[in-house]
Formats: structure tokens, sequence, C-alpha cells
């Protein structure tokens, strides 16, 4: 099948939104992706034909719900390359997940851990919490100019103390890719738990967790075409059977009594409360879209996209592109003299949805001595055309605002 973005298009509702008079440039991929028809028709049916409570339930409904469930389950094991569907555990979102892990992961006193300047707050604040809990200390990776990790400073900073390595796959605010096999095979010869946060990955290239060689791997379901509220965290089937569970509740248990409680196989154990059925589903059916389509293809063509966009981009004068030039899914930018939220008012008034601020990424943004920047992300069905309307946009802005 041929990659077209025009009939892609046509398979989102919300992309024939206008605004001002103009139709809608959507660039916020980063933040969240819009939702084809195949996966808001999968939600919808799941209200209207196949509602109930899972697991347990002996009645029709509760069975096929169940079955709808564990099928997401499998194809997200699929979608992974994971050894068993027992390696998902559904959760809110990548925060959810990591939140889980900085919990349930063994870290005491004197024991480190190691992330990136490049991180989300939601890649950081759980290993501070972590860290207040146990006295355990953060050390963080830095960057160079470019965005770039430095890999000398990577390996010097690992050590026997090393307990937990978490590292974003890519970064949501630069775009920047890091070498996440390398950095896991380092970290796992210094015997650390390794942690990828694939929020910004897993829209655009397939992921294979066999091959990384990590321990676990978390993303969200909103920004690969499924909705908010859904997320997984992908972890090694012998790991999550000997850690011990975090949220109490149902589901996770095996029996309850005043007496004591035992738990669930993973990854039930996981997973207490009732889930988000519906998401789990609508999930499963975004994967098998976007499979559908070829990640390999939609990374091409994001690919295309971002370099035209950095190319029309540079050409405006007084404006700094922050991240290597390889970046993937997001272009950071900055105008001398432009207040990046003013810049985002104006581009959003001819049409154009960018994102403005820190992008929840606050020590990066002083790592570079400034408080944000204008960021444009791209999905599947964004056009050449549509990057064309984001130069032009950016460009009357800076002759409005200078
Ligand atoms: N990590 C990265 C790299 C992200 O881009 C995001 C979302 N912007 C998150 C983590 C958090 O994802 P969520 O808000 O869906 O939990």
């Amino acid at each position: 099948m041929p990659f077209d973005p025009a009939t892609i298009r046509s398979e989102f509702p919300i992309l024939a939104t206008e605004v001002n008079g103009r139709p809608l440039v959507y660039l916020d991929n980063a933040a969240t992706t819009q939702k084809p028809q195949a996966v808001l028709d999968a939600s919808r049916h799941y209200y209207e034909a196949l509602n109930a409570n899972i697991h347990r339930g002996t009645h029709h409904l509760a069975r096929a719900a169940t079955e709808a469930h564990e099928h997401a389950r499998e194809t997200v094991a699929r979608h992974l390359n994971a050894a068993s569907p027992d390696e998902i555990i559904f959760t809110g979102g990548t925060t959810d997940g990591i939140n889980l892990l900085a919990h349930i992961l063994p870290v005491r006193a004197g024991d480190e851990i190691l992330i990136s300047t490049l991180e989300h707050h939601s890649n950081i604040v759980p290993w501070q919490l972590l860290c207040d809990r146990t006295g355990a200390e953060l050390k963080v990776i830095p960057c160079n100019d470019s965005g770039v990790l430095d890999q000398d400073a990577f390996r010097s900073l690992l050590s026997e103390k090393t307990r937990v390595l978490s590292v974003g796959w890519v970064s949501n605010s630069f775009g920047t890719v890091n070498p996440v096999a390398e950095m896991t095979a380092a970290a796992k010869q210094a015997g650390a738990y390794v942690v990828i946060d694939a929020a910004q990955a897993a829209p655009h290239f397939p992921i294979d967790v066999r091959a990384l060689g990590a321990d676990f791997l978390a993303f969200s379901g909103h920004k690969v075409y499924a909705p908010t509220g859904i997320g997984v965290l992908w972890g090694r089937r012998d790991l999550l059977e000997k850690l011990p569970p975090w949220r109490g509740g149902g589901e996770m248990i095996k029996e309850v009594s005043f007496s004591g409680t035992t738990y669930n196989d993973p990854p039930f154990k996981y997973e207490a409360g009732t889930p988000n059925i519906e998401g789990a589903i609508a999930l499963a059916a975004a994967l098998d879209w976007v499979n559908a389509l070829g990640l390999g293809a939609v990374h091409a063509h994001e690919e295309k996209l971002i370099r035209h966009a950095a190319d029309t981009l540079s050409e405006i004068d007084g404006i700094h592109l922050y991240g290597p030039a390889d970046r993937c899914g997001a272009l950071s930018f900055k105008l001398e003299g432009v207040h990046h939220y003013d810049l985002g008012t104006l581009i959003d008034q001819m049409g154009v949805a960018g994102r403005t601020g820190h992008h929840c990424c606050q020590p990066l943004m002083a790592r570079f001595g400034i408080t944000g920047t204008t960021r444009a992300s791209f999905a599947c069905y964004n056009t050449l055309d549509e990057v064309d309307v984001l130069a032009t946009a950016v460009s009357k802005a800076a002759t409005m605002l200078r």
C-alpha cells in the first residue's frame, strides 16, 4: 500500500477542523496525537456491544469484554515483540508506568539513579521522590550544545552504585534519539536495572524489547493514535515475578484474609482495580491501524517532514533551532527577541497548532539558559504543505513581533 497522507488524513475526522477560517495545521503531536476512525469505532463498539467488568464474570458480556481486553494485551505484546503477554502491564500512561517502577525497584540509601538532562518531568520527579524516600542519589547524564547526551560522561557516571538507569529514547523537546541499546548494554554490565521511557519513540518507529535488552519500557497510548488514560509498561517476566506489588486492591490478589494476602501473577499483580478496558481495546486498534500503515513508512515520511521544517525554518532571520540534525518527531525553535508564548499565539491565529513553553523539561531548558521554546511535532498525517504553512506563519509572526 503506498503511503498517502491525503488518504490517511481522511481517516481523522478532527483534521477537517478550521481555525479562524483556515484549515487546522496540527503540529502538536508530541503532546498527543489525533485518533483515526478505526480507534473511535473501537471505543464506541466497546461501550455499545461489550461493556462489562472483566475477569471473574460468568455472564456473556463479562466474558466478551475479558476476551477483548486480553486480546488487546496480546496485540501489544506482539507489537513490542515481548516474550509473552504476561509482560504487558496496562497503565494510565508513561507517567503511571515510571511511578510504578519507582515504587517497586529495590533501591536503598547509597544507591544511585541515573537519568539524563533530556528527561521529561515524568522521568525525573518519580525518581526524586524515590531518592527522598530512600536516601538514594539522583545522577544526571549531561548533554552537549546540540542536545546530544555525552556518552563519555554517561560511562564515567556508571558504577556499582548505579541501581537504575532510566532514560528517554527520544526527547520530546529536541527530538534527540538516544543510543538506548548501547546505553542499556553498558548499564546492564554495571548491574543496573534499565528503564526506557519510550513515550516519544513508540509513535515513530518499531520497538523490539527483546532486541533492546532493557528490563522495562513505558509508553502512552495517546501519543500513538489511541485514547488518553491508557498506557503500557513492559517488564521482563522474571523481574515482574520477583518484585513486590505497589497498589493494592481488587484484581492484584490471589487470596485475601485479615491474617495476610497473596498476590496474583504478573501482569495482574500490577493492575489493581477496574482497568481502562475500553482504552486497552482502543490502544490495540490504534496499534493495528499504525502497523497496517507500517511504522517504517511512517518514520520515513516524518523524517522528510522534519527535515523540510528544519530547512525552511532555518531561513528565517534570528531563528535558533534546538537539537541535532537527525532529530525525530519534534523540532524546537526560538526567535531572537520574541517570547515563545507570543509566537505560539500568533501562529495559532494562522491555524497552526504548535506548543510553547518548557515541554515538561525545565532542567533541559535551564541547561540552555531559556524558559521555553516553540515546538512543532509531527505525525503520519502531516504533509509537506503543512510544513510550508508553519514556516510562513513563523516568518509572518517574526515580522509582526519585531
Ligand atoms: N516522557 C516523555 C518523553 C513524554 O514526551 C511524555 C509526554 N509528553 C511523558 C513521558 C509523559 O507521558 P504521559 O503524560 O502520557 O504520562
